[in-house]
């Protein structure tokens, strides 16, 4: 299924909320949801970015109409579930209509006192996250973790046929800006045979990744076929999936990750919707050659010819003493989305192939995405070689894993000539002690 271009997507076109015009991220051509409460209060209810403002859907429902007007109501709550679950046509309603009132000077009177400034508001996680799987889909990252958890066997033979994942713990997401405490727990004895030791991890780490949204749910019993697959994908957001290495090393077999990864999850406020997406939908890279063609349940032309995304995404680190000397973030890294080695209709197919049922608001994480270019290691533990290589930053500090007060800022945007950028936002954090 491929999500056309339309007028929505015209490069030329300006709203009269002047600070969208040119804005890096959220130009009218983009649109994103996100939950929030206004600086002088209320219940958390559906917005849309526009520039610097926020647009309250709860306020404006009244003048629209159809299908807009639905959306903008199921909008209306403190989660956006059930306009998730509308499905496409829903969402398209509203964004085509949000497009026209925003680009209209004949509605900036009516609409001006359902704008807010964004930076003076409260947001919140969008939807309820009912269940959270984190995949493994970096093929790069695969092997570089791999090659440093098992130097013998990096990628074992199951890769380039299951989309490997696991299943997280939706608990424990929070929104950008949350401080992340460092966990304690057991970790991995020096030596073969040793007595763990507890305590707080050594090794934190963060994994530069990607979240879908499941829009449209499925039911139980009912797979998703791969052809259909993205009409059950409302959106994608940043995601940092904090990760201890240390407790990981010594936890994560026979059945993977569990308290390395359960602790805190970070994701960026804005759902940054598969429509305003359409203009930078590109061909999944082919794979290398020798590896298998995916089995048929995963295979689909137009998928392999436009499933993967056109995004690029940075990764900064923002130490204490860089913010109190008042340095900028330094760069850890940066790469494609493309890094993916399934796109994100095998993952939701692949998921459901045996009948599990996908809620709205449930959230796929990529796994870490690694460039394989040098500069776009996804995570601390490749940067430095699993610890055993220190990085220098700007200002001279070193780091081989987090340090308390440090700050991981990821942020993403996707562009294409003749097409307006648009952006993710940031998805920011603080590890504290
Ligand atoms: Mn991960």
């Amino acid at each position: 299924m491929t999500i056309e271009t339309d007028f929505t997507h015209d490069a030329n076109a300006t709203s009269w909320v002047e600070s969208a015009n040119g804005h890096p991220h959220f130009p009218v051509q983009n649109l994103p949801l996100c939950v929030f409460s206004p600086p002088k209060g209320g219940e958390p209810r559906g917005g849309v970015a526009i520039g610097d403002m926020i647009l309250d859907l709860a306020d404006i429902a009244d003048s629209l109409e159809l299908d807009a007007a639905t959306a903008a109501r199921l909008a209306s709550g403190p989660k956006l579930n059930d306009l998730l679950q509308r499905g496409p046509e829903t969402m398209r309603a509203l964004r085509h209509a949000l497009f026209t009132m925003l680009t209209d000077d004949d509605h900036s009177k009516a609409l001006e006192s359902a704008l807010h400034k964004a930076e003076d508001c409260d947001l919140y996680v969008p939807v309820t996250v009912g269940d959270y799987t984190d995949f493994y889909t970096g093929i790069h990252h695969a092997e570089n973790i791999g090659s440093l958890f098992r130097p013998d066997n990096p990628l074992l033979p199951n890769y380039k046929y299951v989309p490997i994942g696991y299943h997280g713990r939706s608990s424990s997401i929070r929104l950008s800006g949350k401080d992340v405490k460092r966990p304690s727990g057991q970790k991995k004895p020096a030596e073969d045979g040793g007595k763990p030791p507890f305590g707080p991890s050594a090794r934190l780490d963060y994994e530069m990744e990607m979240g879908i949204w499941i829009g449209k749910g499925n039911g139980l019993g009912q797979p998703i076929p791969i052809d259909k697959a993205e009409e059950h994908i409302a959106g994608i957001s940043i995601l940092n999936d904090w990760s201890a290495r240390d407790i990981q090393a010594w936890e994560y077999q026979p059945l993977g990750p569990f308290l390395a990864k359960n602790f805190h999850s970070t994701i960026s406020p804005w759902i940054v919707t598969m429509d305003a997406l359409a203009p930078f939908r590109t061909e999944q890279p082919p794979r290398p050659q020798g590896d298998p063609a995916p089995l048929d349940y995963l295979s689909d032309e137009e998928d392999q010819k436009t499933g993967a995304f056109g995004v690029t995404m940075d990764v900064f680190i923002s130490t204490a003493k860089m913010r109190e000397d008042g340095d900028e973030p330094h760069q850890l890294s940066t790469g494609p989305m493309t890094a993916m080695y399934w796109t994100a209709a095998q993952l939701v197919t692949h998921h459901s192939v045996g009948g599990c049922n996908m809620m709205p608001g449930d959230l796929l994480g990529t796994g870490t995405l690694t460039s394989g270019e040098e500069g776009g290691e996804g995570s601390l533990i490749e940067l430095t070689q699993g610890g055993k290589k220190p990085i220098t930053l700007a200002n001279g500090e070193t780091r081989t894993f987090l340090e308390d007060g440090d700050e991981v800022i990821m942020t993403a945007y996707a562009e294409k000539e003749g097409f307006a950028r648009i952006g993710l936002g940031e998805c920011r954090a603080v590890i504290t002690g």
